[in-house]
């Protein structure tokens, strides 16, 4: 029995169903479910996704959105040049129309090759190749082969019909059965994989080259006054452009009254620590004042989103620091 066929019969069987994004071929649908999902697990994705489709019921409708207002819905999901680039792809879809071909969509804003292909099978049944993170873990194991080699392989292995489960089955796979730990029990490719019988497992997919992650440190300057905080919009370009966060630039006036606890995120490519200082002094001209309640509905990164819900229990309901 083929790759494919052991695949396609799993996926019947055992892959997922009843995804909100199943069982369509509305390419605004699997579009926008299929850019949710790059780096972002599915049970995080459901309810972000109902969100925007209740929203936006149409690519019309996000395109006529503005970026800010998608930045705010997008806020949590993480890794925001994805909702940036959505909103400008929406508005590139209304001039032009929706892409038909995994070559045409790969141009939109923010679509890759695995993405653009993915669309066009669930959309229109196009014979084309997915290597997403999940998928690479899976061929590369089954087939005991490395990076460059994958997607020439990736293409030989398609099969002439049924594309559309045996791509669902391919991401079904290497998200729940051949994980980092794999369960290789109950996987339907099992009785060939390559990596399984010479113990390579752990060394396949090969690791990325490990270099320790450099470290940046900014200051957040966090002023509460009146029940409002001062947020800045970031510039567009760079980490978390277009959301909303606290100045990291001493405004002035600014007295620094407190240095609160140490924040760190993850990027993929560096490690931030935050030093969030708060402050004093009423600057003019800089950011906008927002209510507290507004500030945590607004298009906020998530270490913003944290800092804002721990504020009230760390300042008095008149503004000044706790002594
Ligand atoms: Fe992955 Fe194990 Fe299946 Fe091989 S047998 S493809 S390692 S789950």
């Amino acid at each position: 029995m083929s790759f494919a066929h052991n695949v396609i019969g799993w996926q019947r069987q055992h892959g997922r169903r009843n995804l909100p994004w199943q069982g369509t071929r509305d390419p605004y649908r699997i579009w926008l479910s299929e850019v949710m999902l790059q780096q972002t697990q599915v049970r995080a994705v459901i309810p972000y996704y109902e969100r925007f489709l209740a929203r936006y019921p149409t690519v019309k409708a996000l395109a006529a959105a503005s970026e800010d207002e998608v930045l705010q819905l997008w806020s949590g999901l993480g890794y925001y040049a994805r909702g940036r680039n959505l909103h400008k792809a929406a508005v590139e879809i209304c001039r032009n129309g929706f892409p038909s071909t995994a070559e045409t969509i790969a141009q939109l804003p923010g679509i890759g090759r695995s993405t653009a292909a993915a669309i066009a099978v669930f959309a229109y049944g196009e014979r084309a190749a997915i290597l997403d993170g999940n998928v690479k873990r899976v061929l590369s194991r089954r087939y005991g082969v490395i990076d460059k080699d994958l997607w020439p392989l990736a293409q030989r292995l398609l099969p002439k019909r049924d594309l559309e489960t045996y791509t669902q089955g391919l991401m079904d796979l290497g998200a729940t059965v051949c994980k980092r730990v794999p369960e290789c029990g109950t996987c339907p490719v099992k009785a060939r994989c390559v990596a399984r019988k010479t113990g390579r497992i752990a060394e396949l997919p090969a690791p990325r080259a490990k270099k320790g992650l450099p470290l940046k440190q900014v200051s957040w300057f966090v002023f509460i006054h009146q029940g409002r905080t001062l947020l800045e919009r970031r510039p567009s370009s760079g980490i978390w452009g277009g959301l909303w966060c606290f100045p990291e630039r001493r405004p002035s006036p600014c007295r620094v009254t407190r240095k609160l606890p140490v924040i760190e995120h993850g990027f993929t490519h560096f490690r931030l620590r935050i030093q969030p200082l708060l402050c004093s002094g009423g600057p003019a001209g800089l950011g906008l004042w927002m209510d507290l309640d507004h500030a945590g509905r607004a298009a906020i990164p998530t270490p913003v989103r944290n800092l804002l819900h721990d504020l009230p229990r760390i300042v008095t309901p008149r503004g000044g620091p706790r002594r």
